[in-house]
């Protein structure tokens, strides 16, 4: 490649303990052109345990180079080829399982066992789905009264971004990917400076698959140079961000002018309505994963809890009951339910806001320190899962997105008033309803400010349906048809008969 840096080692073999991360451009392993590398942190310990590429605009410039290098014979594939290749990344990688979920846990602080049961099954399912998906991809006809025809041609768009967050880093890189991918894209990838292991590991992985040089290219580094580089790169046409809602604000700022397809999923300050007659015990068990799953820190957890007046005092103490047994502590232990939140510094914005919310007059039911696990883990950052209650709806605590393990509850008397507090934020990515009664769950769902309305449950995802919010929460769907429509143009052609 013209101007290319250094060559690494063109075959890397998969290595968890490679301390140097390094770029995938062209099919190539690079090291940074600035000679730069970033710490990467171990949130359980505190530790730097390996350093990834301070990369910038030059190394954008080469994967677009590459990418569009590769767009050609990529986008007219057969797609049976292109389906199998995708399919043997989601082989392999379920494969690496063990080594993959390992550097997941590792770099973002959650539990071993939450890696290795749901993120990394389920990234190997987004290249799974979505290779299948691209074998019954079918575009529509329009057929008109004097017989004219009109037939919708679906192309891909060329060479496009796909920005992720730390959250669920490879579960969401690959939610991206696969879809670009699977419609004859080729994807100039950036995954959160604070857990690029995966990502680097996909690489890999994706140099054994034999996915074509340039189809894939993952660069690593600040958010502020490799993100902005490829939002503002003008030979990519198309953006789909996941992340928080300012950074989506920014981005849509520079990409929007230039009028680039966007996709953003943002923010969320999730409320989860428990009425009086919903069964007690499912609620209470699913409410305990839809607050402190993954320390808080998925976009879907409900952070306001919205309880009828009549079953709030049951429900506290039911609730506080089963949080104080929540087993908090090293991320390697099978016995692990929540780990350490991802860095130091989101550990002083999770420990301002519960500062701010006993300023605001809540009262802490339980949590809400950090907590010393001692042993290897003495430095890591760890806050105990926080419940506060007396806080009014309408305050910063119960307005802003903490994304930890703090959640607030909130009595309600009737439909309207929970509906009006539940619809109060910017936000609008997912809600949770708990009733038995039929009428009241569709009256709820229908009138909730949300993308995504869960009805008794949380969580249960069909990679069919369409995934989003509204208002502040972000622009466009993903999942399913809509993730291949993004990453494709329509064109209509009319022929007259
Ligand atoms: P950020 O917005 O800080 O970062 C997301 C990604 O964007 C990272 O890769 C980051 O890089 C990069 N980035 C940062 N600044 C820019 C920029 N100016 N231009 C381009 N890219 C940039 O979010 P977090 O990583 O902190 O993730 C947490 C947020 O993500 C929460 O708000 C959460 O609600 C949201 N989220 C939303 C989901 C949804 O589906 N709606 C799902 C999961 C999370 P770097 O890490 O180097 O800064």
């Amino acid at each position: 490649m013209v101007g290319a840096p250094a060559v690494y080692d063109t075959k890397m073999r998969l290595r968890t303990s490679e301390k140097q991360l390094k770029n995938y451009i062209n099919g190539n392993f690079y090291q940074p052109i600035s000679g730069n590398y970033l710490p990467n942190y171990n949130p359980a310990t505190g530790e730097v345990y390996s350093y990834l590429p301070d990369s910038g605009e030059e190394e954008v410039n080469q994967a677009v180079k590459a990418g569009q290098m590769a767009f050609p014979s990529w986008s007219r594939m057969d797609t049976e080829k292109r389906f199998r290749i995708l399919l043997r990344i989601a082989d392999l990688i379920e494969q690496h399982m063990e080594q993959f979920a390992q550097a997941e846990s590792m770099d973002s602080g959650k539990p071993l066992s939450l890696a290795a049961s749901i993120d990394i099954p389920r990234a190997a399912q987004n290249f799974r789905f979505f290779a299948t998906a691209s074998l019954h991809f079918a575009s529509q006809a329009h057929p008109m009264p004097d017989g004219s025809i009109n037939y919708t041609l679906r192309d891909p768009i060329g060479v496009v971004g796909c920005i992720s967050p730390w959250n669920l880093p490879l579960y969401l890189f690959t939610w991206k990917i696969a879809p670009a991918l699977a419609t004859g894209n080729c994807v100039i990838g950036k995954p959160s400076e604070l857990t690029p292991q995966t990502a680097f590991l996909l690489s890999q992985i994706c140099d054994e698959s034999g996915l074509p040089n340039g189809v894939l290219n993952i660069i690593h580094g600040l958010g502020s140079k490799v993100g902005r580089s490829i939002v503002a790169h003008p030979e990519i046409k198309a953006i789909s961000f996941t992340g928080g809602t300012s950074t989506g604000r920014e981005i849509a700022s520079i990409a929007a002018p230039m009028f680039k397809k966007l996709s953003l999923e943002l923010g969320g300050k999730n409320p989860v309505i428990i009425f009086e007659d919903c069964d007690f015990g499912e609620m209470i068990k699913t409410t305990l994963h839809s607050s402190f799953r993954n320390q808080g820190q998925i976009c879907l957890c409900g952070s306001r809890i919205f309880i009828e007046k009549s079953i709030y005092g049951r429900f506290k103490s039911a609730f506080i009951g089963e949080v104080s047994k929540i087993k908090l502590g090293d991320p390697v232990l099978l016995e692990t339910e929540m780990g350490a939140v991802v860095s130091e510094s989101h550990l002083h914005k999770i420990l301002s806001y519960i500062a701010l919310a006993k300023e605001e007059g809540g009262h802490i039911l339980c949590g809400g320190t950090q907590e010393n696990m001692g042993g290897r883990c003495v430095n890591g950052w760890f806050v105990s899962p926080t419940v506060i209650e007396n806080l009014s709806y309408n305050c910063r605590t119960n307005q802003e997105e903490i994304f930890g393990p703090v959640v607030t509850l909130i009595p309600f008397e009737s439909e309207e008033e929970v509906l009006q507090m539940a619809n109060s934020t910017g936000y609008g990515l997912a809600a949770v309803v708990w009733t038995q009664h039929l009428q009241k769950a569709h009256r709820m769902a229908a009138r909730l400010q949300s993308g995504i309305v869960w009805l008794n449950c949380w969580m249960k995802r069909d990679l069919r349906t369409p995934f989003g919010g509204v208002k502040n929460s972000g622009v466009g769907r993903e999942g399913g048809w809509e993730a291949m429509q993004f990453f494709t143009e329509a064109k209509n052609v009319c022929l007259k008969i």
